[in-house]
């Protein structure tokens, strides 16, 4: 059977959560699904096995349950891209717009090196304010985020189009 529909299977929809009048797409039932599971980090090694990707980073916290095992996948290293005063170390920050207020997110300052290739990884592309946070990370840090994968995409959103940096190739493998 195909991923995506296997996929589209799984994740459950919770209707009114985290606010009334949004539907949550709650894909934690991948995780007790664990052909499933390892079908989804099967789909992301082949599709970037040829870009020579330096590091992969997650973000937290769902981008670290998908960027961990696919690092270990492909034998790339894999670096923490998390919300603000959970690092310990020296960090860089990046702040992103929410509906209300905004959102910061922090690496570590040694997490990439001038030049590297990254992966992005999170579970789910919406506005795609996280992810153009995390792009500007790397692009402090003087890498070159190649890539950003996610396992759903809310097209509806057009989160993609948002994507500041149009270098970066999206990769989703369900589109809402
Ligand atoms: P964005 O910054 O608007 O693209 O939102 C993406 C971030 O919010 C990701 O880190 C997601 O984990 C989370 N997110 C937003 N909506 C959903 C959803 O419906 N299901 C799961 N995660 C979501």
């Amino acid at each position: 059977t195909n991923l995506t529909g296997e996929l589209s299977a799984a994740v459950r929809n919770v209707a009114n959560f985290p606010v009334k009048g949004v539907t949550f797409k709650d894909i934690t039932p991948i995780f007790a699904n664990i052909k499933l599971f390892n079908k989804i980090i099967d789909a992301f090694a082949d599709k970037f096995a040829d870009l020579k990707i330096d590091k992969i980073a997650g973000v937290e916290s769902r981008g670290f349950l998908f960027g961990m095992p696919l690092a270990v996948k492909m034998n790339i290293p894999f670096v923490l891209i998390r919300k603000k005063g959970k690092l310990p170390g020296d960090t860089i920050w990046a702040s992103y717009n929410l509906e209300y207020g905004t959102a910061i997110i922090e690496t570590h300052k040694d997490s990439f090196s001038e030049g590297e290739k990254v992966l992005l990884i999170d579970d789910l592309l919406a506005t795609g304010g996280t992810i153009n946070a995390s792009a500007e990370l790397v692009r402090q840090l003087k890498a070159k985020t190649v890539a950003a994968a996610f396992v759903a995409e809310l097209a509806f959103l057009k989160g993609r189009e948002n994507i500041k940096d149009k270098n970066i190739e999206i990769f989703s493998i369900i589109k809402y």
